[in-house]
């Protein structure tokens, strides 16, 4: 069942929607919840192993072996901490766990010519499973990115569209594009998160069936924060855990408006003027779904915090002394976790995952302009 977030309103899963008549965002409910361990331990070597809590059937599923990427334990200045190298996926980004899920249903609804606005990571994961669905794609991209950004969207034969003017004016125009074709918006779908919650059932099976007690995440339209918030509630609501570990998100100083948000006590994320970021992945100045990041903190205990552009920097280059070559929107998290280590709550001993979301190979050129 889907549901609106705002109003109630609810929608038979069978309906290809992306978002309610009121024009809000909408929730998927999981039908049943049961997960087996043992099945779990005999499925695929993929997120599709949790697939008794999947929104789509087998028969449908468009996989590439997504997920199931690995738990590194790493001592760090005397303290154990856990990289989660979820840039290891087919398109080098964890994207790619909300696209199979996504795409998979999409082509359960029979739906064969999407749009999507993105020219980073999300655009690149929507051309390449859209390319194994056989799906048509078309990606919006703002006409000022650079070529060197598109390769990768180019390289999976998706139909791209350069739009003039703002990042702003991308979106709209692909959505106006939504009257002909499907809009396979990451940020609207509520699938894409039945995709990322595969993140909390991973590092669940990886700490041998027990849940971690923090993990820092990086969020701009806050697909992971809501991915880990939905996943770990399942695993609480099934009884395999007592408590949802704590979701520490983390945003760049120059845009924030969850921080600010969160820390001034609001129930929604007024947007932001946002300054330019290294971490370009979480420059987003007004989420879709903020009411639900803020809930979904602080229902977990967790908290907000920001990065400024010179952390990010030498949480690059200390990552890769450790053999991590990460994007820089992937090395927020490392800034965010020598800056709460300092904390006294934050004693030694706790299991904390480090979510590294994107590979530093998609962002080469301004990795070198950094060295
Ligand atoms: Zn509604």
């Amino acid at each position: 069942m889907l549901q609106c977030y705002d109003c109630g309103k609810t929608y038979p899963e069978e309906k290809a929607l992306w978002q309610c008549d009121c024009g809000s965002y909408l929730l998927y409910t999981t039908p049943e919840l049961k997960l087996n361990k043992e099945k779990i331990q005999k499925g695929p070597f993929s997120l599709w192993r949790y697939q008794e809590v999947l929104p789509v059937s087998e028969e449908y599923r468009v996989t590439m072996g997504e997920g199931l990427t690995p738990l590194l334990p790493v001592t760090y200045e005397g303290r154990e901490v856990f990289l989660k190298l979820d840039f290891l996926q087919p398109t080098g980004s964890y994207k790619d766990r909300g696209t199979s899920v996504l795409i998979s249903k999409l082509k359960e609804w029979g739906v064969n010519r999407v749009a999507e606005d993105s020219s980073g990571n999300a655009g690149a994961s929507m051309a390449a499973y859209c390319a194994r669905a056989g799906i048509e794609c078309e990606i919006f991209v703002p006409a000022y990115t650079s070529a060197g950004k598109l390769v990768q969207i180019q390289y999976y034969g998706a139909d791209m569209v350069k739009v003039p003017g703002t990042r702003e004016d991308t979106t709209l125009a692909a959505i106006r594009r939504a009257e002909e074709v499907f809009y396979a918006s990451h940020n609207w779908s509520p699938y894409f998160i039945e995709g990322t919650k595969t993140l909390a059932f991973e590092c669940w099976e990886q700490l041998e069936w027990q849940a971690p007690d923090a993990v820092i995440v990086p969020a701009g339209n806050g697909s992971l924060v809501l991915g880990l918030y939905k996943g770990f509630t399942e695993l609480k609501e099934m009884g395999y855990i007592n408590r949802l570990p704590r979701i520490i998100a983390v945003q760049a100083a120059n845009c924030s408006p969850v921080y600010r948000a969160f820390h001034q006590g609001l129930d929604v994320v007024p947007a932001v003027k946002k300054q330019p970021t290294l971490a370009e992945g979480i420059a987003s100045a007004a989420p879709v779904k903020g009411a639900y990041i803020l809930e979904a903190i602080r229902e977990s205990d967790g908290t907000v915090v920001i990065v400024q552009e010179e952390e990010i920097k030498r949480a690059l280059l200390e990552l890769g002394r450790l053999g991590v070559f990460v994007e820089p929107t992937s090395a927020t998290v490392w800034a965010a976790w020598r800056a709460l280590r300092q904390q006294e709550e934050w004693t030694a001993g706790q299991k904390i995952i480090l979510e590294l979301t994107g590979s530093g190979l998609k962002a080469t050129d301004k990795l070198q302009e950094l060295t």
